[in-house]
C-alpha cells in the first residue's frame, strides 16, 4: 500500500507507510491518503464478527491495520497493535463497548482509554508505532505540541516511557479544567515536559509554528508532531467504526448510521474511510457546536474558515475550531481525487477569500447519496437539555461533546439505528454536568486524588525564545 498527497500534481508513485508515519504534512503541503481503499466483503465482515467476539478488539484492529501497512513484518505489527489495545489499559475490557439508550440510540464508548478521551484510541497505536519505527531506524524524535486539553494529555499518556521520544507540551496557563491540568501535570517522566504559556491556545500554537519554521532548529532536534492530520491516527480510528457496527448489528437488523461530535474532521474522516472500504454505514451524521464551519459546508456547499475572534469558547471546547484540518481529505475524495483542484481550493481560494464554494457542483449536490454526510449543530442549551434527558431516562451521564452528537442525531431525521460516538468522559467537564443535572460526575478510580500529586510544569512568558531555551537546555 502506497500513500499519496491530496495536493499531488505529479502522479508519481506514493510512499510506503513507514515513510509517512513520522511526517505530518506531505512535502507539497497536502495530507496523505492511501492510493486506494482496501475493500471488505460481507464474508470478511462475518469472519470479523466472530473474531471480535472471541479474540477481542486488538485482534480485529490487527486485521484492519494490516490492510494498510505492508512494510512492517506481520508478527511485529501484531505485537504493536496488541500493546496499543491491551484491555487492562481501558476501563472496559471490550475497549470500545456499546450501550443502548432507552430511546433506541446507541452509544459507542471511545473514552475508556488511559486519559479518558477518545484521542487515546488513536494515540495509543501511534505511540507504539513511533517507538517501533524509531527503534528500527535508530533515530530519536522531539514532539513539540500545543494543547487546550484532550490531545495533550492523550499524547503524553501514549508517549511516556517510549525510548527515543521527548515531548514538550505547551498549554495556555490556567485555561484548562482543573482535572485536565492535574492529568497532564502529574505525569512523572523526565522525557515529558509541560510548558504553561502565559497566553491563550492560539499563542501556544503560534509558538509551535515559530519553532517549526526554524529549519536549523527543527533538523537539529528532529522535531515532529502528533497532530490530528497524521495518517496513522486516522487509520487507528477506522477500527472502532467496524467494532461498533459489528456489535450493534448483533441486535439491530436495519440500516446503521453514526453521529460524530466533530472539530478537526479527524473522527468522521475515519468513518468516511470505513464506509469507502465497504462497511455498510447508512449516513455519517456530523455534529458541531456553535462553531459550525463544517455544518455550514454540508448545508450550503460553502467552506469558510473563521478568524480567531469569530471562534467561540463553548462548553464542548474540543470542538471549538476555526478551520478543520482533516477536511481536505474528504474534499479530495469528493472531487474524484483531483489534486490540482484541491490545491487551488485549499491554497489559492482560502488565501484569497478565506473560503470556497462548491454549492454549484454536481459533486456537492450528489454527496449525500454518494458519501452519506448529513450535518447539524447544537447550542449550549441543547447540550444541557440532552445531558439532563439522557440522565433522567437512562441514569447515564454523557459529556457535553457526546451531547452535541446525541442532539444532532435526534434532530437528523435519519432512518434506522444511529450510533453516537462518545468522545469524552463527563469527569473532564464537571462544571457543565453540574449545571445540567446538579450532580458531580463520578471519577474513575485511577484518577482519585490526582490534584494532590506534585505538579510538574514550567511557566513561561508568551515568547518562542523562552520555549526554545527549555528545549535547547534539555539535550541535543
Ligand atoms: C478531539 C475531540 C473531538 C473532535 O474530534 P475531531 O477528530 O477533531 O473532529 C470531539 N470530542 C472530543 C472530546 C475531542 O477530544
Amino acid at each position: 500500500m502506497r500513500y499519496v498527497s491530496t495536493r499531488d500534481l505529479t502522479g508519481a508513485p506514493g510512499l510506503p507507510f513507514s515513510d509517512i508515519l513520522l511526517e505530518g504534512l506531505a512535502a507539497d503541503g497536502g495530507l496523505y491518503l492511501p492510493e486506494s481503499y482496501p475493500q471488505v466483503s460481507t464474508e470478511q465482515l462475518d469472519a470479523w464478527r466472530t473474531l471480535l467476539a472471541e479474540e477481542g478488539y486488538a485482534a480485529l484492529a490487527f486485521e484492519i491495520v494490516s490492510l494498510f501497512i505492508d512494510d512492517i513484518p506481520a508478527e511485529d505489527l501484531r505485537g504493536i497493535v496488541q500493546r496499543a489495545y491491551e484491555p487492562s489499559k481501558f476501563l472496559d475490557p471490550a475497549v470500545v463497548p456499546v450501550t443502548r439508550l432507552e430511546d433506541g440510540l446507541w452509544l459507542a464508548h471511545l473514552s475508556n482509554g488511559p486519559s479518558v478521551a477518545f484521542k487515546d484510541m488513536a494515540m495509543q497505536l501511534l505511540g507504539e508505532l513511533f517507538a517501533y519505527e524509531l527503534g528500527r531506524r535508530g533515530e530519536t524524535i522531539t514532539i513539540v505540541g500545543a494543547t487546550s486539553g484532550d490531545t495533550g494529555s492523550s499524547a503524553m499518556y501514549a508517549l511516556q516511557g517510549k525510548p527515543g521520544v521527548r515531548v514538550f507540551m505547551l498549554s495556555p496557563k490556567g485555561r484548562m479544567t482543573p482535572f485536565q491540568q492535574a492529568q497532564m501535570f502529574s505525569l512523572d517522566d523526565p522525557a515529558i515536559v509541560n510548558i504553561a504559556v502565559d497566553g491563550v491556545f492560539d499563542d501556544c500554537q503560534d509558538i509551535v509554528k515559530a519553532l517549526n519554521s526554524d529549519a536549523d532548529f527543527k533538523t537539529r532536534h528532529r522535531v515532529g508532531a502528533v497532530n490530528s492530520i497524521n495518517w496513522a491516527r486516522l487509520l487507528a480510528q477506522v477500527v472502532y467504526y467496524f467494532a461498533a457496527w459489528l456489535q450493534v448489528t448483533d441486535h439491530e437488523p436495519g440500516p446503521v448510521s453514526f453521529a460524530v461530535p466533530s472539530g478537526n474532521f479527524g473522527n468522521i474522516a475515519a468513518g468516511h474511510i470505513a464506509r469507502q472500504m465497504g462497511l455498510p454505514i447508512h449516513r455519517l451524521i456530523l455534529a458541531t457546536n456553535e462553531n459550525n464551519v463544517l455544518e455550514e459546508f454540508f448545508r450550503t456547499g460553502v467552506y469558510r474558515v473563521r478568524s480567531g475572534a469569530e471562534t467561540l469558547a463553548t462548553s464542548s471546547p474540543s470542538m471549538d475550531i476555526s478551520k478543520a484540518s482533516n477536511f481536505e481529505r474528504f474534499v479530495f475524495d469528493l472531487l474524484g481525487r483531483d489534486g490540482e483542484q484541491v490545491r487551488s481550493l485549499f491554497v489559492d481560494s482560502l488565501a484569497e477569500d478565506g473560503s470556497f464554494d462548491l454549492s454549484g457542483t454536481p459533486e456537492f449536490r450528489s454527496q449525500e447519496e454518494r458519501f452519506g454526510f448529513v450535518a447539524g449543530q447544537s447550542t449550549h442549551q441543547d447540550r444541557l437539555t440532552e445531558i439532563r434527558r439522557v440522565y433522567e431516562a437512562d441514569g447515564v451521564i454523557i459529556d457535553p461533546h457526546t451531547a452535541d452528537g446525541v442532539h444532532v442525531a435526534r434532530g437528523s431525521g435519519v432512518d434506522g439505528t444511529i450510533i453516537v460516538l462518545e468522545t469524552a468522559l463527563p469527569v473532564k467537564f464537571a462544571e457543565t454536568i453540574v449545571e445540567a443535572i446538579g450532580v458531580v460526575p463520578p471519577r474513575p478510580e485511577r484518577f482519585e486524588g490526582i490534584e494532590d500529586l506534585p505538579r510538574r510544569v514550567v511557566d513561561v512568558p508568551n515568547d518562542p525564545a523562552a520555549v526554545r531555551e527549555i528545549i535547547e537546555a534539555s539535550g541535543p
